[in-house]
């Protein structure tokens, strides 16, 4: 008996690693996909438009929003990125997971709009290796990262209303928590009424 697809948030400030650990858990599993965002943000060496973004103009971002394609929308140093309901739906259709992998005002949005899709937020070991971290990416003027630090900060307050927290101190060990979290999240009993139906009807 199939399960339904579930709609996942993931979110974590800059420098919490949550690229590195879903890049890991999605090598590790075949029921969930990445739910492909779009961004109005310039494209970065090595991403690949439909893969990682997709990426739009402002105008033709502001379009998919009037046309109702967006599930929900935010602006985000500067650019916009939304989550686009055909992303979701592909693969929920497909009986797949969904991954979304947003920052924390959209992921209030999703479950308003969603009250059972569950969210998982990733924490740094500490805000002393998260200020280290985000001074390791090298490149950067100390504003600039005071100014990334202050926002991861502020993001973190938001980890109190998601549903799972997992903390990146060890790769593989978060990994498997965020593994462990999907599996026992898709066999929460609201989730299997129709395997509970079936089984019961059998004996009856
Ligand atoms: P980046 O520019 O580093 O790829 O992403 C910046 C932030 O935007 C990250 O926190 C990322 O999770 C978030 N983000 C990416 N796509 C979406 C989206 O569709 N909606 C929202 N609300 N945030 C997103």
């Amino acid at each position: 008996m199939e399960n339904k697809g579930v709609l996942f948030v993931v979110s974590a400030p800059a420098g919490c690693g949550k690229d590195t650990i879903l890049n890991e858990f999605f090598k590790r599993t075949d029921t969930a996909g990445y739910a492909v965002s779009a961004t109005t943000r310039a494209m970065r060496e090595g991403e690949i438009n439909g893969v990682h973004y997709h990426f739009l103009t402002v105008e033709d971002f502001k379009e998919k929003i009037e046309s109702g394609e967006v599930l929900e929308y935010t602006e985000y140093c500067g650019n916009f990125y939304g989550t686009l309901k055909k992303s979701v739906g592909d693969l929920l259709s497909q009986g797949k997971d969904a991954v979304l992998k947003i920052e924390v005002e959209g992921a209030m949005n999703i479950r308003r709009k969603f009250p059972d899709a569950c969210l998982v937020f990733i924490l740094p070991p500490s805000l002393e290796v998260l200020e280290k971290r985000l001074r390791g990416r090298g490149t950067e003027t100390e504003e600039k990262i005071m100014e990334r630090t202050a926002q991861a900060k502020t993001e973190l307050k938001f980890a109190e209303n998601y549903d799972y927290i997992i903390v990146n101190d060890d790769l593989n060990v978060a990994v498997e928590d965020l593994l462990g979290v999907f599996r026992a999240e898709k066999l929460r009993k609201p989730r299997r009424e129709s395997v509970l139906k079936s089984i019961m009807g059998e004996e009856n």
